[in-house]
């Protein structure tokens, strides 16, 4: 049980920056985390990039110590299964209760399952427990194939390739990233690939996963001692949409200070539709950074401080040898100009005559 005060649910980038920013404004209200995920809380953005790859890669947000030393009850490997909003309090799978002043909801979002035959046999990248099954999969793997062509399938299908594990990467859209980037920069992506030795095969859904690989609606066998499912995330809104707290498009609402519809509950992350003071409308992120700021956000309103979120959102990733860097509303576009750059291009996209976003692309030939 333990005594009411800060608690968030989940140990992702909302989760903890929320925790984080009440702590450093409230010394002495207990503060906690409850997560499911059983890893010390680190970083995802580089599972399928440094980690995956075999170099450097820093994941620790902080040191177990660091919990300690800020006050910061971190219950790990715990599943949150209800909140009872009325008595302010959340149940845990086991039964337990926790009471709270401020919840903060954080759970980001599940992997969407291949819902095809032996599609639960293929390996999802969501955790740090993914990223060490793949690791080493892929150490003992001559061919692998990512199914989904998003930028975690993209990413970790030139990763594997750089390896030297024969990849290819099954998509049904015309081009990778198309439907997020265009036909254009789709089809520079699928050169990227191709250029780090991946075989981008578009234009076809898979129907099935075995122990040689997968079948494609062509009736194609392609070989994978890997198969990876990189089939998209949604958001996981079970914990808000039981507890009553308004939802739309499957994701939570709040409003610029991160408040949900319910008394003394926000929300951050991936999980949200939040609305952006700078755009002026509601907009949905799924980005690291994004994440982080509204937890933020989210722990400095409980705090009683004043905060809006207003930040254009953005992400960077790693494709083959290039480094990509978007910022924008990412909610689609009437029309682009890419203009060619030495060791790449970038792309400024439009939407009602208004830029609504831009892409810029650089070769790294080291990486
Ligand atoms: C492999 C990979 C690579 C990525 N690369 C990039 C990148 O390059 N750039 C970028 O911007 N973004 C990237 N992302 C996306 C980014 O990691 C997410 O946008 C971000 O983590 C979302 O943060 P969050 O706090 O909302 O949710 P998450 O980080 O998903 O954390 C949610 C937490 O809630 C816990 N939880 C869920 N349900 C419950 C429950 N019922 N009870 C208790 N705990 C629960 C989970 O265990 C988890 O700890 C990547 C993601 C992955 C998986």
């Amino acid at each position: 049980m333990g005594t009411p005060g800060f608690l968030a649910i989940g140990s992702g980038p909302a989760g903890v920056s929320a925790a984080e920013t009440f702590r450093a404004r409230h010394p002495k209200i207990p503060v906690r985390i409850l997560s499911a995920d059983p890893a010390l809380p680190y970083a995802k953005p580089p599972l399928n990039k440094e980690y995956l790859g075999g170099g450097h890669a820093n994941l620790e947000l902080h040191t177990a110590g660091w919990f300690r030393r800020h006050d910061i009850e971190l219950r790990l490997g715990v599943t949150v299964e209800h909140i009872d909003v009325e008595a302010q309090e959340v149940v845990t799978a086991g039964g337990a209760r926790f009471p709270y002043w401020h919840l903060v909801l954080a759970p980001g979002s599940a992997a969407v399952p291949l819902g095809v035959p032996g599609g639960d046999t293929a390996q999802p990248l969501r955790s740090f427990a993914d990223a060490v099954a793949l690791k080493m999969a892929a150490r003992y793997a001559s061919t692998a194939v990512v199914i989904g062509g998003g930028l975690i399938g993209c990413e970790t299908a030139g990763r594997l390739a750089a390896l030297g594990v024969d990849t290819a990467l099954v998509l049904p859209e015309a081009a990778p990233l198309q439907r997020r980037f265009g036909m254009e920069v789709g089809l520079r992506v699928a050169r990227m690939l191709a250029d780090v030795g991946v075989r981008v095969v578009c234009g076809t859904a898979v129907d099935a996963v075995d122990e040689v690989g997968v079948t494609l609606a062509s009736g194609e066998k392609v070989d994978g001692d890997v198969v990876v499912a990189a089939t998209g995330v949604r958001p996981d809104i079970r914990l808000a949409a039981d507890a009553g707290l308004t939802t739309r498009h499957g994701r939570v609402v709040v409003d610029e200070h991160m408040r949900t519809s319910a008394r003394n509950i926000y929300a951050a992350g991936d999980v949200t539709i939040a609305y952006n003071s700078a755009a002026g409308r509601p907009v949905v992120a799924e980005h690291w950074r994004d994440a982080a700021q509204q937890g933020l956000v989210a722990g400095l309103t409980a705090a009683g401080h004043s905060a809006a979120w207003d930040k254009v959102p953005g992400f960077t990733c790693a494709i083959g040898t290039f480094t990509l860097n978007y910022r924008g509303w990412g909610s689609g576009f009437d029309d682009f100009t890419l203009t060619e750059k030495a060791g790449g291009f970038t792309v400024t996209y439009r939407g009602r005559g208004r830029v609504v976003g831009t892409l810029e692309a650089r070769s790294n030939p080291a990486s």
